[in-house]
């Protein structure tokens, strides 16, 4: 596996290699990696001739100093997983790196208020950062694909709509969320949880796969508050919030049949870290 700390050493690689005609797949990723992580991955190394993993804290787009400085960073651990799986290319830049000094790297995208509902809403800022980075990764990678997870269902449409504004090339690749065996959302944030709150960690799963069995039965916005009131209960879970949207525009909703493809989204804290899930009704 080839490792790059340096953009331009990249970008001469990656000259050479679309002049051989290949075409590469790019998974952007902050460290700490975990299976929900290798499945991108694996799906990068099955649509193109060479996979391109990058991790970059990106400080852009954490609204919470204390939630960046505290973020799982295990650069080694992860440079030998990716070699274990046969990843090409490892993008490894410093801050500097991606935002050169005295450089504007553009963030004020047209996003058609994708942005605003639930995590726009509950973390001001973040996804200016979020397309920001994504923004400037892929004017610097330029790759066939780009692969992301469902995992973050708002950013992977945000990032679709901002591939349609800057009309490019590269096709955008959404794949399932890779959960633990009982069912949490794999993340590199759960590491931070203490044994107690891993193991009530379960319980936002559970109900959002409740709330999708309630269709047809009781009136959305009364499901709803039963299903905050259910992970409320026992006080290690915290919800922030907990919403239903149209799956394409992301706006939110009040009742069932207010779109054809819903979509439930949430974001819960527990202990030190928030965690967010989603489940497609
Ligand atoms: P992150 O390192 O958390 O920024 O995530 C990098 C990419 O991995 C994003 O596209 C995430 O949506 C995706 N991802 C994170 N967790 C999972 C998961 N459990 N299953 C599938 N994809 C994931």
């Amino acid at each position: 596996m080839y490792i790059f700390r340096k953009t331009a050493d990249l970008e001469r690689y990656l000259k050479r290699q679309k002049e051989n005609g290949l075409k590469s797949a790019f998974v952007p990723t902050m460290g700490a990696l975990h299976e929900g992580h290798f499945s991108l991955l694996a799906i990068a190394q099955e649509e193109s001739d060479f996979s391109i993993v990058s991790i970059f804290v990106n400080p852009t787009q954490f609204d919470d100093k204390k939630d960046l400085e505290k973020y799982p960073r295990k650069d080694e651990e992860d440079i030998r997983a990716l070699v274990t799986r046969g990843c090409d290319v490892l993008y490894l830049p410093s801050p500097e790196e991606v935002y050169p000094p005295d450089s504007h790297i553009k963030s004020d995208f047209d996003l058609g208020g994708l942005d605003r509902p639930m995590e726009g809403a509950h973390r001001p800022g973040h996804f200016n950062g979020v397309v920001q980075v994504v923004n400037r990764l892929l004017e610097i990678v330029q790759p066939s694909s780009i692969i992301m997870g469902q995992k973050d269902y708002q950013q992977a449409a945000i990032i679709r709509r901002l591939l349609e504004v800057t009309e490019s090339e590269t096709e955008l690749v959404v794949a399932p969320i890779i959960r633990e065996e009982d069912g949490l959302a794999m993340s590199s944030r759960n590491v931070r949880l203490s044994e107690s709150e891993r193991k009530v960690a379960p319980k936002i799963q559970e109900t959002l796969q409740w709330v999708k069995a309630q269709k047809g039965k009781k009136p959305l916005e009364l499901v709803l508050k039963e299903a905050v009131a259910k992970i409320n209960e026992g006080n290690q879970l915290r919800v922030d919030y907990l919403e239903m949207a149209n799956a394409q525009s992301l706006e939110v909703v009040k009742n069932w049949e207010d779109s054809e493809a819903l979509v439930l989204c949430t974001a819960v804290h527990l202990g030190p870290v928030r965690l967010i899930d989603n489940v497609l009704i």
